[in-house]
């Protein structure tokens, strides 16, 4: 947002397992938010779970202090859904295609923890800077892991994560950025 970001990006992603890819992106048009439900979760999301056998990653991990972490290359989608299945907008999605019209965020947060307000601003400010690249209107779409993930029960992630005091600086953050429909 015009050099003016209070949170440092660090471009990871030539680094990635491509095992934890998929090729070919189209258009993002909303948001799903994690939690790591660990520490130290970038050397997972790179390659660990691709050598683990268990493939996922995500587009962005944001650190405890709000650092970003870009892990996937411009081309390519991250599995972040896994198992799921939502409708958008009237169509059906399901697994790999869910994973690649949501931009997935991971949080650095273990279940006992509450994501810190750090982290709040930084995805605050990723979202309004992905936003005015994917031309989003107000209202954002945004959906908690545990919302997709089917079986449903499978996954309950974003943990400690306060999503009215999110959606108080994701609002403040796109009104002074003047995103559409504001
Ligand atoms: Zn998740």
């Amino acid at each position: 947002m015009n050099g003016t970001n209070r949170y440092p990006d660090i471009d990871n992603s030539s680094s990635g397992d491509t095992r934890n890819f998929g090729a070919g992106r189209g258009i993002i048009v909303g948001t799903l938010i994690h939690t790591t439900s660990g520490t130290s979760s970038l050397d997972w999301l790179l390659s660990g779970s691709a050598r683990a056998g268990r493939p996922a990653s995500a587009d962005f991990l944001i650190d405890r202090d709000g650092t970003r972490h870009k892990l996937t290359r411009p081309g390519y989608y991250p599995y972040h859904a896994g198992e799921s299945r939502y409708d958008i907008y009237g169509r059906k999605y399901r697994g790999n295609d869910l994973s690649s019209i949501l931009l997935g965020v991971e949080l650095e947060n273990r279940d006992d923890q509450r994501c810190t307000y750090q982290q709040l601003d930084s995805l605050a400010e990723l979202l309004v800077i992905v936003g005015l690249d994917n031309s989003w209107r107000w209202p954002y779409y945004l959906l908690g892991h545990y919302e997709v993930a089917r079986p449903l029960g499978r996954r309950s992630d974003p943990q400690g994560f306060d999503w009215g005091d999110f959606m108080g600086r994701l609002y403040a953050t796109a009104l002074a950025a003047q995103v559409p429909g504001l």
